[in-house]
């Protein structure tokens, strides 16, 4: 079953990383997972400081700010496991996931379940607790990634994909893009009542994520596309703004 064991304490911390990443630190008072290690640095530095036992990785796509940090990681805790995408090919040695698959992590008491969302890349998934998504560089906070080796075809079904989990499903991306992903929104709709509540909300805010699959479903203009048609002009203009 795919969720967390009731009764349990289970934390979700941003570690920052470079300009703008975020690797996310899934934690009980004893052991973590860590999403989307791209340096190694800060991660060790927040597992020591917090005296925390690393279990596992989970990787959404191949992109190095998402796997830079895999090795140094495995070198220094040889025991954990490696989760990552079924469709792409990496140098550690990990435990490949598709769509539908589900993972138990007993140390956490969790299950995930995984979602297949390529588009930013043909082999991209998600980690899905039932409460949680992390998503990766699929949707970001009022946006979506761009489109790498994926196709504009995979990101707006991935994006429909998405948009289909309960409301108060938390948004765990990758990327702190927000305020800027909101302009370029209020750009194309200055009057949305909605993005003009959502840029204040944020505007004193350091770290925006998660986000909540509601506000998105309100606010993302990629969202709300109706046609592959609309997505792929809207995308087009995003990559020229
Ligand atoms: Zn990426």
């Amino acid at each position: 079953m795919t969720g967390y064991k009731e009764n349990q304490l289970i934390h979700i911390d941003p570690i920052e990383a470079f300009q703008d990443n975020y690797i996310w630190l899934i934690h009980n008072d004893q052991n973590s997972i860590i999403v989307d290690p791209g340096d190694a640095e800060p991660v060790i530095n927040a597992l020591e400081r917090k005296n925390l036992n690393l279990v596992a990785i989970f990787i959404t796509h191949h992109h190095a700010d998402h796997i830079g940090g895999v090795m140094a990681l495995q070198e220094k805790y040889p025991h954990i496991k490696i989760f990552a995408p079924q469709k792409d090919k990496y140098e550690f040695v990990n435990i490949s996931l598709k769509n539908g698959d589900e993972i138990n992590i007993p140390a956490l008491q969790i299950n995930y379940k995984i979602i297949e969302i390529p588009g930013h890349t043909r082999g991209h998934i998600a980690y899905y607790d039932k409460k949680n998504l992390f998503c990766g560089d699929t949707l970001f906070a009022c946006g979506c990634g761009k489109i790498f080796d994926g196709t504009h075809e995979q990101m707006y079904n991935s994006l429909k994909k998405i948009s289909a989990l309960p409301k108060d499903t938390k948004i765990y991306c990758a990327h702190e893009y927000t305020k800027k992903n909101i302009t370029f929104a209020l750009s194309l709709d200055p009057d949305d009542t909605n993005l003009q509540l959502r840029k204040a909300l944020v505007s004193n805010m350091k770290n925006t994520i998660p986000s909540s699959l509601e506000e998105e479903l309100k606010t993302n203009p990629f969202l709300k596309c109706t046609s592959l048609e609309a997505f792929k002009r809207l995308r087009d203009l995003k990559d020229q703004y």
